[in-house]
C-alpha cells in the first residue's frame, strides 16, 4: 500500500511539474526574446541533418584564408590556395596592407552565406556557396569539427550526425562504362526492375575486382585519425558521421560510390549511415531518380545492417513540373526503404499521400525538418510547410539545421521558429521531437541508450532550473 501511495505521489508531482513547464512555455512563447531565453537553455538532443561545409560560419573560412594568406580575385571574389597571376588576383596580405581587408570580408561573408541576401533566386545563391568556399572547407578539418562541437555544447546539443565527407570512387574505372550507362538508362525508360537487378549484379562484381578495400581503408583511416586526434567525443558531446553520394553523377559512378559508401559504413562504427545529396531538381537528379532508388534498395539487400537517410521531396511547385512532385518521397520510402527522409517538403503533392503518411507513421520513418533551409531555398514556410501535416498523421519528426552557417542560423533558432510559427505544437511535443533526435539517430543501441540517459538528466536539470528561476 505504501509503495502504491508513493508511486501515486510521484505521479502527481511529475504531472504537476510538466504542467507547470507547459503553462510557463505557453505564457512566453509569443514573445521572441522570452522564447529565445527559454529555448537557448533547453536540451536539444541531436542534430541529425547537418552538412559539415555548410555548418562552418563564413567568418571562420575568412579567418583561415587570411591566416594561410590565400589568393583572391578582387573582381570575381574567387578564392584559392594556389598562386595566381593575371587580372584581379592578389593575396589577402596585400588586401590587408592596402586597408581593404574589412570591405572584402563583408563581401565574402555575403557571397558565402545568405547574409543580407535579398535576391530572387535563393536556391541558386545557396548552392553556389559550396563551390565558392570549397578551397577552405577542404582544409583545417580539426578546427572545423572543434568549432561544431563547441557550438553544440553552447547550444545544449549532445549529438551531431554529420554529413562530413565521402569515399570517392569516381576515378576507378570499370571497362565499358559508357555501355553500362546506356544500358541502365534504357532499363530505367522501361522501368524494368528485374533486368536492373541483373545489370547491378554484373556491375557489382566488376566493382569488387577494383581496389575497393584500399579506398575504404584510406577513407576510414583519415576519418578515425581525425576524430580521435581531435578528441571530439567526451562526456558532454558525441559526433558520428554519414557518408554520402552525389545525385548529379552518371549512373555507373553513382552506383560505384554507393557500394563503397555502404561498405565503409559497414566497416567503421563512426560512420553510422549513408545519404544522397545535391539539388534534387537538377536535371540528372530528376532523370535518374528511379535508378537511384533501386541502387539504395540493392545495397540495402547486400548490406542490411547499414542505415541510411535520404534527401527526398526537397522540391516544391515551380521548381519542377507538377507530375514530378508526386512520387519522390514515396519512392524513397517504398522502393529505397529509407529509414529517415530529409526535408519531405513535397508530401502534400505526393500521390496517395494519406496512405504514405500512415505508412511512415506505422513503420517509424522519421522526417528531418529544416525550417530555415526550406524557407531560403524553396521559399516554403509557415502553413505552406508540411510540418503539421506530418504531426497530424503522427509521423516522427526531428528538428535539424541542414546548413546552419550558410543560413546564418542555429539549432536554437530552428526550435524557436517551430514554436513561433506553429502554435499547435506544445512544449511536450517539442520535448518529444528532441527525444526523437536520439530515438531515430543511427548509432548502435548502447550509444543511443547512453545518449538518452544523458538527455533525461539534462531535461531534469533544465526543468528544475526553469521552475526555480522563473519570474515570480
Ligand atoms: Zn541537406
Amino acid at each position: 500500500m505504501k509503495k502504491i501511495l508513493t508511486a501515486f505521489f510521484l505521479l502527481i508531482v511529475f504531472t504537476t511539474h510538466s504542467q507547470t513547464i507547459n503553462d510557463y512555455f505557453q505564457k512566453i512563447r509569443n514573445n521572441q526574446a522570452e522564447l529565445t531565453a527559454f529555448i537557448s537553455q533547453m536540451p536539444k538532443g541531436g542534430d541529425l541533418h547537418n552538412h559539415y561545409s555548410g555548418a562552418i560560419y563564413a567568418e571562420t573560412y575568412f579567418n583561415w584564408a587570411v591566416k594561410n594568406d590565400f589568393w583572391i580575385n578582387t573582381e570575381t571574389l574567387q578564392v584559392t590556395a594556389d598562386a595566381k597571376t593575371g587580372e584581379g588576383w592578389t593575396k589577402f596580405s596585400t588586401l590587408n596592407k592596402d586597408g581593404k581587408l574589412s570591405s572584402y570580408r563583408e563581401k565574402l561573408l555575403q557571397l558565402w552565406s545568405m547574409k543580407n541576401y535579398n535576391g530572387a533566386d535563393g536556391e541558386q545563391h545557396f548552392f553556389a556557396t559550396f563551390g565558392l568556399f570549397s578551397p577552405l572547407s577542404n582544409i583545417n578539418y580539426k578546427e572545423g569539427l572543434t568549432e561544431l562541437k563547441e557550438r553544440a555544447i553552447t547550444e545544449n546539443v549532445s549529438y551531431i550526425e554529420l554529413m562530413f565527407s565521402r569515399v570517392d570512387f569516381s576515378k576507378q574505372n570499370i571497362d565499358s562504362t559508357n555501355e553500362y550507362n546506356e544500358m541502365l538508362e534504357n532499363i530505367q525508360a522501361q522501368k524494368d526492375s528485374i533486368k536492373l537487378k541483373y545489370v547491378f549484379d554484373r556491375l557489382y562484381n566488376k566493382i569488387m575486382q577494383l581496389p575497393v578495400e584500399d579506398s575504404i581503408n584510406s577513407f576510414t583511416h583519415f576519418l578515425d585519425s581525425l576524430h580521435y586526434n581531435s578528441h571530439i567525443d567526451d562526456n558532454k558531446f558525441t559526433m558520428r558521421y554519414q557518408t554520402y553520394i552525389v545525385r548529379t553523377q552518371n549512373p555507373v559512378t553513382t552506383f560505384k560510390n554507393l557500394v563503397v559508401s555502404f561498405r565503409a559504413a559497414k566497416k567503421d562504427s563512426l560512420i553510422v549511415g549513408v545519404n544522397i545529396v545535391a539539388p534534387e531538381d537538377d536535371p540528372v537528379s530528376m532523370h535518374d531518380y528511379w535508378l537511384h532508388m533501386y541502387m539504395f534498395a540493392y545495397c540495402h539487400q547486400k548490406y542490411p545492417s547499414v542505415k541510411y537517410s535520404m534527401h527526398a521531396g526537397e522540391i516544391t511547385e515551380g521548381f519542377v513540373k507538377p507530375e514530378d512532385l508526386t512520387h519522390h518521397i514515396s519512392d524513397a520510402v517504398y522502393i529505397a526503404k529509407a529509414q529517415r527522409i530529409g526535408h519531405g517538403i513535397d508530401i502534400a503533392y505526393e500521390k496517395n499521400n494519406y496512405q504514405l503518411l500512415n505508412y511512415m507513421s506505422k513503420n517509424h520513418v522519421a522526417v528531418e525538418i529544416n525550417l530555415s533551409s526550406n524557407e531560403y531555398i524553396l521559399g516554403v514556410k509557415n502553413d505552406a510547410h508540411p510540418l503539421l501535416l506530418y504531426t497530424r498523421f503522427h509521423v516522427p519528426i526531428v528538428i535539424s539545421t541542414d546548413d546552419a552557417a550558410i543560413n546564418r542560423s542555429s539549432l536554437t533558432e530552428q526550435y524557436e521558429l517551430l514554436a513561433l510559427r506553429y502554435k499547435e505544437i506544445s512544449y511536450s511535443d517539442i520535448k518529444n521531437f528532441v527525444y526523437n533526435s536520439i530515438t531515430y539517430s543511427f548509432p548502435d543501441k548502447q550509444k543511443k541508450e547512453a545518449l538518452k540517459k544523458d538527455l533525461d538528466e539534462r531535461f531534469k536539470k533544465f526543468e528544475a532550473y526553469i521552475l526555480s528561476n522563473q519570474p515570480k
